[in-house]
C-alpha cells in the first residue's frame, strides 16, 4: 500500500486489500485511518500510519507487528514494514504486510518490497496522480460540456460547460440522470444507447439528441459516450462529452430543405422525386399494385413570362403550386420538375378510372384564371400520365414515358391529359428516328419549297406567294411541316432548314415576272422560327441571299409568329428595325392565337398581319369568332397595316372578308401551296383564264394541284 503525505491511500495491491477483506477499489483514495484507526497503538504505542505522527524519516524503514481493522470490523495482526520515501518534494509511505503470523519483517522486505520495486511503483503513482490531476483540470475547465455517469447513468461528475449549456447547477445535476432535461421525444435515444453500452454491444457511441434548457429553449447536442473500464475489463463509469450543435443543425436543416426543395414554390424537387420513385418501385415490387406518375407542363408559359415579365411568371408558378397542393394527397409526392413542369406521384392506385379522375382533378386546378399582381391569367396545362406497376426497372424511363404522353397531349390540343401507351413510346422513338432522317433529307434533296398564292381580295390578283416547305420522304410519302418543322425546332437543324427555305424562296421569286403591264412582281413570304429569328447570322444570311439572287428587298417578306416577337421584345424590335432599313417587310403570322398585347402590335408595326385561320374558317361558326374577325380586320386597318386572312376555304368566308374590307387572303378556296414550276405556269397565265364565280376567283383552270373549296 502506498500512502501519501495526507494519509490517503494512493495505491493498494489486491493482495494487501484481500488481507483486510476489502477489494482494492474500496481502499483507493480513502484515508489509511480506516485500516489503522487513530490511537491504535503498535508495540510501544505511538506508531500510527498517520505520517505526521509516524516516527519514520525518509530513507529509514520500520518493521512491526500491527493490528489492522478488517472490513468486517475485526482485528487482524499483521507484520508491517514501512518505508518512508521522498519523491518529487513529497513524502510517501510504502507499507508492506504479511498476515499469516509473525514472520520476520526482513523476510517480507526481501520478498515484497525491494526498494527499486517501491520506487518504480511510486513513480507510477505520481504519474498517475499527475495525469489524474491534469485530467480533472481538463475536465473542469473544458469548454466542451462533459460529464461522468455511473452504471445507472446517473451523473457522478459534471463540468461547468455542461451546467451552462442546459442552465442547471452542478448540485442539481449530480445524482440525477438526464431524463429531467431531455427533450421528451428524445428520451428513447439515451436509453437505447445506454443499453447498448452496458450490454457491451459497443464500447462507445456517438449520437444526437435534444435537451430542454432551463429557459425552455431546445438545444441539439452531439454526444460521444464511452465506457471506462478497469484492468479486468469491468465497466467503471461512462465518460460523456457533448457538443452544442443547435445552430449548426438549424443551418443544415435549412440547407437540406434547400437541397430537397424547389426554392421558388417550396415543392419537392427533382432529386426528391426520383428518390420517391425508387422507393415506390421497391414497394410495388414487394406489395404489388400500381402507382401513377403524372407530368404537367403549362401551355404557353413562355408567353406569360414574355408578356408580363418573369416576376409575374414566378408568382404564377407559386400560385399553381399552391392550387395543386390543395388537390393532392399529402402522402403522395408533388414536385416542380423544372421550369413550368410539375410531376406528381400518386401511390397505391386501384383502377384506371381512379387515375383518370386524379388527372382530371389536377387539371381542374387550372380551370379558374389566376389573379397575379392585378393581372388575370388564364393558364392551362397538358398532362402525360403513366400507370406504373414497377415492371419497368428504370424509373427515369417512367418520367420519359410521362413526357411522351404529355407531348402527345400538347399535340392533340393542350389542356388535356393523355395516358401513356407503348404506342406513344414508339412515337417517341420514331420522332427520334425522324429527326435523324430529317438531317439526311436536306442533303438527299428530299426537301423542297411549295408556294401558296396570296390574293388581293378586291382585284382577284395574285400579289405574292407564301413559301411552305415540303418533305418528300422516300417511304413515308409527304411529311407535313407541322410534324417535321416542330422536330427541327428542337435542335439547330431548324437553322439549316431555315437557310434552305430562304435561299430557295428568294431564288424562285427572283425569276417571277409581273402578271401584266404596270403590275409589280409577286413578293414571297418566308416563315421564320423564333430560333432563326434570334440567330446572330440572320441579317447577313438575308443580305447575302438577296445579293446572290438579285431579288429586290421589298419583294421579300419575313413571316414571324407572336412567339418570335415575344421572345425578347427589345431584340425583336432591333431585328425588325434592321429588316426595315434593308427594305425587307415583316408579316405577323397566325395573329390572334398568341399572347400579343395590342401595344406590342403597335410597337412592332408589321407590314402585314395574317389572321389565323381559326378565325377565318372556324371549325364551328360562332358569333364570337365572327366578331373577333371583324375586330382584327378593323384593328389592322386602323393601325395602317395590311390585313391578310389565312385559310379561306369557302366562298362565304371570302365574301364576308371582302365585306369587312380585308385586303389579302390565301387558302384552299384559291389554291393550296404548289411546286415552284407551277408558279411559273400560273404567273404566265392571263387573269382571264382564272375560274370565276359570282365575279370572284374560285380557282385556276388547268392547275394540276388539287383544289379544295366550294368547287
Ligand atoms: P403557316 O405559316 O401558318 O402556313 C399556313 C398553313 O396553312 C400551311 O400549312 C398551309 O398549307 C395551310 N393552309 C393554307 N390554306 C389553307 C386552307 O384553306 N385550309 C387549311 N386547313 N389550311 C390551309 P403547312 O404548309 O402544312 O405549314 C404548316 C406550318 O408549318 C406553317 O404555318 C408554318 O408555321 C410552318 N412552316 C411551313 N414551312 C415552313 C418553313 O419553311 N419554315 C418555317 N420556319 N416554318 C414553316
Ligand atoms: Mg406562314
Ligand atoms: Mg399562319
Amino acid at each position: 500500500m502506498i500512502v501519501d503525505d495526507h494519509d490517503t491511500i494512493c495505491l493498494v495491491s489486491e493482495g494487501f486489500a484481500s488481507l483486510t477483506g476489502y477489494c482494492s477499489d474500496e481502499l483507493d483514495g480513502k484515508s489509511a485511518e480506516m485500516l489503522v484507526p487513530s490511537g491504535l497503538g503498535v508495540g510501544s504505542g505511538e506508531v500510527h500510519l498517520d505520517s505526521a505522527r509516524f516516527p519514520v524519516v525518509a530513507g529509514r524503514s520500520l518493521d512491526r507487528s500491527v493490528k489492522f481493522i478488517s472490513r468486517e470490523g475485526g482485528e487482524i495482526v499483521v507484520a508491517l514494514v514501512i518505508e518512508a520515501l521522498a519523491l518529487d518534494g513529497r513524502s510517501w509511505l510504502v507499507a508492506a504486510v504479511r498476515g499469516d503470523g509473525h514472520e520476520g519483517a526482513a523476510e517480507i522486505r526481501d520478498a515484497d518490497v525491494g526498494l527499486e520495486v517501491i520506487e518504480s511503483k511510486l513513480a507510477a503513482a505520481v504519474v498517475l496522480a499527475e495525469s489524474e490531476e491534469r485530467f480533472r483540470h481538463t475536465f473542469e475547465v473544458n469548454m466542451a460540456p462533459m460529464m461522468f455517469t455511473d452504471l445507472e447513468d446517473r451523473i457522478i461528475a459534471v463540468n461547468d460547460a455542461f451546467c451552462q449549456m442546459i442552465g442547471w447547477t452542478r448540485d442539481e445535476l449530480l445524482g440525477s440522470d438526464s431524463v429531467p432535461f431531455t427533450y421528451p421525444e428524445d428520451l428513447g435515444i439515451s436509453e437505447v444507447t445506454h443499453h447498448r453500452l452496458t450490454s457491451e454491444e459497443v464500447d462507445r457511441a456517438r449520437y444526437i439528441k435534444r435537451y430542454l434548457h432551463r429557459d425552455g429553449r431546445v438545444i441539439s447536442v452531439e454526444i460521444s459516450k464511452s465506457t471506462a473500464r478497469d484492468f479486468a475489463g469491468r465497466t467503471l463509469y461512462f465518460v460523456i462529452s457533448e457538443r452544442d450543435i443547435t445552430e449548426e443543425s438549424a443551418l443544415s436543416a435549412q440547407l437540406s430543405h434547400q437541397a430537397l426543395h424547389d426554392t421558388l414554390t417550396g415543392l419537392a424537387n427533382r432529386a426528391v422525386f426520383e428518390d420517391r420513385l425508387s422507393q415506390a418501385q421497391a414497394r410495388i415490387v414487394r406489395q404489388g399494385g400500381f402507382d401513377a406518375v403524372l407530368l404537367m407542363d403549362l401551355d404557353d408559359f413562355k408567353g406569360v413570362n414574355d408578356t408580363h415579365g418573369h416576376l409575374v411568371g414566378d408568382q404564377l408558378l407559386v400560385a399553381i403550386a399552391y392550387r395543386l397542393e390543395l388537390v393532392t394527397r399529402s402522402s403522395d409526392t408533388l414536385c416542380r420538375f423544372g421550369g413550368d413542369e410539375f410531376l406528381y406521384l400518386a401511390e397505391g392506385m386501384s383502377s384506371m378510372a381512379e387515375v383518370d379522375q386524379l388527372a382530371a382533378r389536377l387539371l381542374d386546378a387550372f380551370s379558374k384564371p389566376f389573379s397575379i399582381a392585378g393581372v388575370q391569367l388564364e393558364v392551362h396545362a397538358s398532362m402525360g400520365v403513366v400507370a406504373w406497376d414497377g415492371a419497368m426497372a428504370d424509373y427515369t424511363q417512367v418520367i420519359q414515358n410521362a413526357d411522351s404522353a404529355m407531348y402527345e397531349a400538347k399535340r392533340r390540343g393542350k389542356g388535356h391529359h393523355v395516358l401513356f401507351t407503348p404506342n406513344l413510346q414508339q412515337q417517341a422513338v420514331s420522332r427520334f428516328a425522324l429527326t435523324q432522317e430529317l438531317r439526311h433529307a436536306l442533303q438527299a434533296g428530299e426537301l423542297s419549297m411549295f408556294y401558296q398564292p396570296i390574293m388581293q381580295l378586291d382585284t382577284n390578283e395574285v400579289v405574292g406567294f407564301e413559301a411552305l416547305m415540303r418533305w418528300h420522304h422516300p417511304e413515308r410519302g409527304l411529311v407535313p411541316p407541322s410534324v417535321f418543322i416542330t422536330l427541327a425546332e428542337q435542335s439547330d437543324l431548324i437553322l439549316e432548314l431555315g437557310a434552305f427555305a430562304l435561299r430557295e424562296a428568294v431564288n424562285a421569286a427572283s425569276s417571277w415576272k409581273p402578271t401584266g403591264e404596270g403590275r409589280d412582281s409577286s413578293y414571297v413570304t418566308v416563315n421564320f422560327s423564333s430560333r432563326q429569328f434570334h440567330d446572330s447570322d440572320l441579317m447577313s444570311m438575308i443580305g447575302s441571299s438577296l445579293v446572290a439572287s438579285g431579288l429586290a428587298p421589298d419583294r421579300l417578306i419575313v413571316e414571324i409568329t407572336e412567339s418570335v416577337t415575344l421572345l425578347d421584345v427589345a431584340e425583336t424590335l432591333s431585328v425588325i428595325e434592321h429588316l426595315h432599313r434593308l427594305g425587307v417587310g415583316v408579316a405577323l403570322d397566325d395573329f390572334g392565337t398568341g399572347y400579343s398585347s395590342l401595344s406590342y402590335l403597335a410597337l412592332l408595326h408589321p407590314k402585314i398581319i395574317k389572321i389565323d385561320r381559326s378565325f377565318v374558317s372556324p371549325a364551328r361558326e360562332n358569333f364570337r369568332n365572327d366578331t373577333l374577325l371583324e375586330t382584327i380586320v378593323s384593328l389592322g386597318q386602323k393601325l395602317d397595316m395590311t390585313v391578310l386572312a389565312e385559310g379561306i376555304e369557302t366562298g362565304e368566308q371570302l365574301k364576308r372578308l371582302c365585306s369587312l374590307g380585308c385586303d389579302l387572303g390565301q387558302g384552299f378556296y384559291f389554291l393550296p401551296a404548289i411546286p415552284a414550276h407551277e408558279v411559273d405556269d400560273l404567273l404566265g397565265r392571263e387573269p382571264g383564264s382564272w375560274e370565276l364565280k359570282d365575279g370572284i376567283v374560285v380557282g385556276f383552270a388547268g392547275s394540276r394541284s388539287p383544289r379544295i373549296g366550294v368547287l
